[in-house]
């Protein structure tokens, strides 16, 4: 899987060249995030990391995540309005797991309530390793799909432009001019316009659901750019401004300050942080109105971690998808082992398998954003210590995906410059938009490949440990 840069790898003065060249082209186009120390200011910015050099990806395998991204759409699709599904598969979690148990609680309530929203649209991106096979062969194997607030779609439409300069400066144009275009804040804002026109209001806006905390504000500038572009108007809302200002009409139309509004795109409320009373109450407030959410409820806990371990097990895609048993099949490739905590005998020997083993397992609690999952030896002691105890059952395991690693330079704000062995994660945005019972959108809208040194198990790039980076097809 080598890329054709091994040749300059540690050609000390080309590189401290390219690095320069390459946080300049970084600047211009756009990869950007607020400072640590001034999250909610645009005063003093800097560049997202990235990679100096774009990262050897299969092509087969990239291929392959693209054709099943339309699968995965209509799957997580179906997850969201099977209540009997949610509700079985999340049975036993909900008892342990406070937060899932909050978010379950108002999906219930919705239900009971009678949905107003009738236009539907989700915005994922399904994320893969290349689990290197025993004969070296690599295989495209799920981590998880995201439901919720998956990012970059923005910076990631800017970091091909970036490293294709560095590849001429380099010395590989030809190479350069094999990158892939790449714009997914476009196909995603394509989504949201979908839903827009259909909610059916000229005057209605979409609110974008933004963090306290907003470094990351300019990965959602992009897709909020492309709205400007179509004339539709958006606004950036809080919780707490929801809690304040926001209300719902005879018809449960939202409005805030007085603004309709047509679509919700939730960049927050994924994590327990997330929320107090007050902005749990908002986020009622908005899953009764008609607006579009994205996601709505039921589809934010078709993300769970619980959800993800219920498709691998035999059966339970052929009864959501009936029908389409092709679809079926490209999905399933993609899975990697995956294992039930629930109490039981069956539990109790893959959590016995899993202590005697760490190394071959990841466990995983119903959490996202990176930074929660445990491994080796601290995998081990948590198991042992929760193992006779339903605790457990907040959790699910899964086998370890192990890629083969790569040189690369991961350039990082007032980091030194320095090679180091890395692994990649490639995800694939899905865009998919629904009208009462008829699909009317259903896409795959670009891609991200983010890379990290190989001594971090775990996290993502807003977390501080993996970087932006472009596939280069081999
Ligand atoms: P989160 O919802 O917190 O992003 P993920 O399931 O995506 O949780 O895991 C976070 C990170 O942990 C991933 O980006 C990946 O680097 C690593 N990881 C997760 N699952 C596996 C696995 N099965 N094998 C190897 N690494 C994994
Ligand atoms: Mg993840």
């Amino acid at each position: 899987m080598a890329a054709p840069w091994e040749d300059v790898l540690r050609n000390e003065p080309a590189i401290q060249e390219a690095a320069s060249v390459a946080v300049d082209a970084a600047l211009l186009e756009g990869v950007l995030m607020r400072t640590e120390g001034e999250p909610n200011a645009s005063d003093v910015v800097n560049y997202a990391p990235f990679t100096l050099l774009p990262s050897a990806v299969p092509s087969a395998l990239f291929e392959q995540a693209y054709a099943v991204q339309q699968d995965f759409n209509l799957l997580v699709d179906a997850i969201s309005q099977n209540k009997e599904f949610l509700e079985c598969t999340l049975a036993s979690t909900i008892k342990v797991d406070d937060f899932t148990a909050r978010l379950f609680r108002i999906h219930m309530q919705v239900l009971e309530e009678g949905l107003a929203q009738s236009v539907f649209l989700g915005i994922n991106r399904s994320d893969y390793m290349f689990d290197c096979g025993v004969d070296g062969t690599p295989s495209l194997k799920q981590i998880e799909i995201n439901t919720i607030a998956a990012s970059f779609g923005g910076l990631t439409s800017r970091t091909a432009a970036v490293h294709g300069r560095v590849l001429k400066v380099l010395g590989k144009s030809k190479e350069a001019s094999r990158l892939l275009p790449n714009n997914p804040s476009k196909g995603l804002a394509l989504g949201i316009a979908k839903a827009w026109e259909l909610y059916g209001s000229q005057s209605a806006v979409v609110m974008f659901l933004v963090e306290e905390v907003q470094r990351n504000i300019f990965d959602q500038r992009c897709v909020e750019n492309e709205l400007w572009n179509r004339n539709i108007r958006v606004i950036r809302k809080r919780f707490r401004d929801v809690f304040e200002k926001g209300s719902l009409d005879d018809a449960k139309r939202l409005y805030m300050d007085g603004q309709e509004v047509a679509v919700v795109y939730y960049r927050e409320g994924y994590v327990p942080t997330n929320y107090n009373q007050q902005n749990w109450e908002a986020r009622l407030l908005l899953e009764r109105s008609r607006a579009v959410k994205c996601p709505d409820i039921a589809t934010q806990l078709a993300g769970t971690k619980k959800v993800q371990q219920e498709l691998s097990q035999p059966g339970t895609l052929e009864r959501l998808l009936p029908g389409r048993a092709e679809a079926v099949a490209r999905i399933r490739a993609t899975f990697a082992g995956l294992y039930s905590l629930d109490m039981g005998e069956e539990g109790d020997k893959i959590a016995a398998t899993a202590i005697a083993d760490p190394d071959r397992f990841v466990l995983k609690p119903q959490r996202e954003g990176g930074g929660n999952n445990l491994y080796g030896e601290e995998l081990r002691q948590v198991l042992e210590k929760i193992r006779d105890s339903p605790e457990r059952t907040s959790y699910i395991l899964m086998d370890k995906i192990k890629p083969q690693p790569a040189m690369n330079y991961l350039l990082r704000a007032h980091s030194p410059l320095q090679v180091s062995e890395c692994i990649s994660e490639l995800g694939i945005f899905g865009v998919y938009v629904r009208q009462g019972k008829e699909m009317v959108m259903n896409k795959a809208a670009g891609h991200l490949l983010r890379t990290k040194a190989i001594e971090h198990a775990d996290g993502g790039v807003a977390a501080g440990v993996a970087v932006l980076d472009t596939p280069y097809l081999v």
